[in-house]
């Protein structure tokens, strides 16, 4: 899984700042929309690397824009359709324009809606996964589509009925209103608009794949369903139509395939050939084994500099977790922040044998949690624009179980955060005592750092399932109750003496920091993403609020912590700190017991109880006081641009990256250089 959106928040509520690294001249923050600001990431040692790594890297990012096309027709089937004739009325703009000032008011919305739509991979928002609203009509829009109609000459099916479709999408707000429908009780298959299913129900796609798994390897399973649709035909025959070269997807497939074959060349030893070859078999034959072997070579494969994430990755797109949304991340070392991690995976076995959790349910032996910080070179697919800034892969239990897992921190990508977010106005705001600022002031990155380090490297990769537990067992509810786990595996060593021996942290009290930004995310300021009225969907802000409310009630008799009201704004304070370890030590135990025994009556009464509601009142206040601050509460990165300086003969004699492409620009390019998928995947 890619994690920690929700990590770096925590950093830009509290305010960190990261010091004298930062290179003053480069600009961080970009333009900003709706409710979106945009990024720039900087690629730190690039122009180090040699012309073998920068080539490599070159074909690699050939290789995940190809495949960008595929995450959006499957976030929604209409969304290349959507995007195709949006992005030819903001093409013929400048022709057809006529001027006058509604028509230029028209046209602003449609832009902002355009980049909306462009962030999002689709017309969904990418967090509260709500349909957007257009805020020009539907009138105008069409219009336009008319005045440019000579654009659509060779779309199947003629134009009027490709303006229909996309019309209804747009703005029938009583159609595709969700992206992932997570709501108890109803089909959550039929009532998300996401594309990874079609004509069946909900129950008839558990049922496929209970019948998969039961005739499966149970102490080995394959990640049944996870590269595929699942699709009912008129016969009332259920099957798999498989995303491969010669299947669905394929025209864009082969062109990653193409690439990923150009990069091999210069792949940085031969188990990393040997890796891209089991990648390749993969997706020409769409068959999980060979992508287990794939997943157990790549993580075995920790030489290299110059790594890739390439694949259907995330689950968080299905609302039943099985099928794996498209993304790509090409990056290399951080050889100098590498150090830190390495040593909490030097010592993982000692936080494995001194955590919490009841003995039966820890490993007798932590394997290969391999750890570095690495600089992102080039994200695409479900890591594009928004990114994680952690990530640890594979995702099979029993890959992770038997031969260990690939746990990384993406250093420039946490730097740009944090470089953007200086000054942003949140500390101010919503901390109440001068002391706790300047806790905040001098220890919040470093706690970042290490709760990023400590959740990534150990908290994943501890613990372990009873044996004969279905790795599935607590089915919508796994991936809050997994990022919990790590995230208190990270909170309740903050505060180790271990630490502090190990060189890891300043000193004995720095990990208030890390509590107070903790607590104070959870129970109020990352409300600042949840619309009036709406409950907590996603999971890493189920985790946040489930934490921090748990141990808010739990501690209430001894005044662990208190929301207190000054001048009708309300603060959190932390009376205990001490006390609010022990509550997150019973958590994590509590956390590790339900998933360690596939306690799915445990995970749901939990997340329901502390991880869903909003209290409306206190939403209401954080809104405001939040709008006053004017910040984005989005954000997202715009790529560099690599380029190729190549000889007569063709060949690469250097890779040149810039910083200077705007978002529109780098939009419109993605789409004319690699778009190889037809409007109509099916
Ligand atoms: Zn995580």
């Amino acid at each position: 899984m890619l994690d920690l959106k929700v990590m770096v928040l925590t950093a830009m509520m509290t305010g960190s700042v990261v010091g004298a690294s930062a290179d003053n001249k480069f600009d961080y923050a970009d333009e900003r929309f709706a409710d979106l600001q945009m990024l720039r990431y900087k690629v730190e040692g690039f122009e180090q690397l040699s012309l073998k790594q920068k080539t490599f890297i070159y074909y690699l990012q050939e290789a995940a824009l190809w495949g960008r096309d595929i995450l959006w027709d499957q976030n929604c089937k209409y969304n290349l359709r959507i995007r195709r004739v949006l992005e030819e009325v903001y093409k013929a703009e400048t022709r057809v324009r006529t001027g006058n000032e509604s028509d230029n008011e028209e046209f602003k919305a449609f832009e902002t809606y355009l980049k909306r739509v462009w962030f999002s991979n689709g017309i969904h928002h990418h967090y509260g996964c709500d349909k957007f609203v257009p805020g020009f009509s539907s009138g105008w829009f069409m219009r336009r589509v008319h005045a440019c109609a000579d654009s659509f000459k060779d779309v199947q099916g003629g134009l009027d009925s490709l303006l229909q479709e996309v019309c209804d999408a747009i703005f029938n707000p009583n159609i595709l209103q969700k992206r992932i429908n997570l709501t108890e009780g109803v089909d959550l298959i039929k009532t998300s608009a996401s594309n990874y299913y079609e004509g069946v129900t909900q129950a008839e796609a558990e049922e496929f794949y209970e019948k998969q798994k039961a005739e499966g390897d149970a102490l080995r399973p394959v990640m049944y369903g996870m590269n595929s649709r699942l699709v009912k035909d008129a016969s009332g025959r259920i099957y798999e139509k498989k995303w491969t070269v010669n299947g669905l997807y394929g025209s864009a497939i082969k062109h990653i395939v193409d690439n990923l074959l150009l990069a091999r060349e210069y792949a940085e030893d031969d188990k990393q050939k040997e890796v891209i070859d089991l990648l390749v078999k993969y997706y020409r034959t769409g068959d999980l084994k060979t992508f287990d072997d794939y997943s157990i070579a790549w993580a075995e494969n920790t030489e290299p500099l110059v790594d890739f994430v390439n694949g259907f990755i995330e689950c968080y797109g299905d609302p039943l977790g099985l099928k794996c949304s498209w993304e790509s991340l090409v990056n290399f070392k951080d050889l100098v922040a590498t150090k830190r991690t390495e040593t909490l995976s030097a010592n993982a076995q000692w936080f494995e044998d001194h955590s919490p959790v009841d003995k039966s349910f820890k490993k007798e032996k932590v394997k290969g949690v391999s750890a570095k910080v690495i600089n992102a070179a080039l994200l695409a697919g479900d890591l594009y624009p928004s990114t994680a800034i952690g990530i640890n892969l594979p995702n099979s239990n029993w890959i992770r179980r038997e031969y260990g897992s690939k746990s990384v921190t993406i250093g420039n990508i946490t730097n740009a955060y944090n470089q953007a977010a200086k000054g942003n106005g949140m500390r101010d705001e919503f901390v109440l005592l001068d002391s706790d600022k300047e806790i905040l002031e001098k220890y919040a990155d470093v706690c970042d750092e290490l709760h990023t380090d400590l959740h990534e490297c150990l908290g994943h990769g501890s613990g372990k399932l009873l044996d004969g537990i279905d790795p599935d067992s607590l089915k919508a509810y796994g991936s809050t109750i997994e990022e919990a786990r790590a995230d208190l595996f990270a909170l309740y060593y903050l505060p180790d003496a271990k630490l502090v021996e190990l060189g890891l942290t300043p000193n004995a009290d720095a990990y208030k920091a890390g509590y107070y930004a903790q607590m104070q995310n959870g129970l109020m300021t990352q409300l600042v993403r949840i619309q009036p009225g709406k409950n907590l969907e996603e999971a890493h802000m189920r985790n946040r609020a489930l934490i921090a409310h748990w141990a808010f009630e739990h501690g209430k008799a001894d005044n662990v912590c208190e929301l207190v009201k000054v001048n009708r704004k309300t603060y959190l304070r932390i009376n205990d700190y001490e006390k609010l370890r022990v509550l997150f030590g019973e958590l994590l135990a509590e956390i590790q017991r339900i998933k360690s025994t596939g306690d799915y009556k445990g995970a749901q009464a939990l997340v329901e109880e502390y991880g869903v509601k909003v209290d409306p009142e206190l939403h209401k206040e954080v809104l405001e006081r939040y709008a006053k601050l004017n910040i984005a509460p989005y954000k997202g990165f715009i790529n560099p641009k690599y380029t190729a300086v190549k000889d007569k003969n063709g060949k690469i004699t250097d890779v040149k990256v810039s910083y200077n492409e705007v978002y529109a620009e780098q939009m419109m390019r993605y789409s004319t250089l690699y778009s190889a998928l037809p409007l109509v995947n099916e």
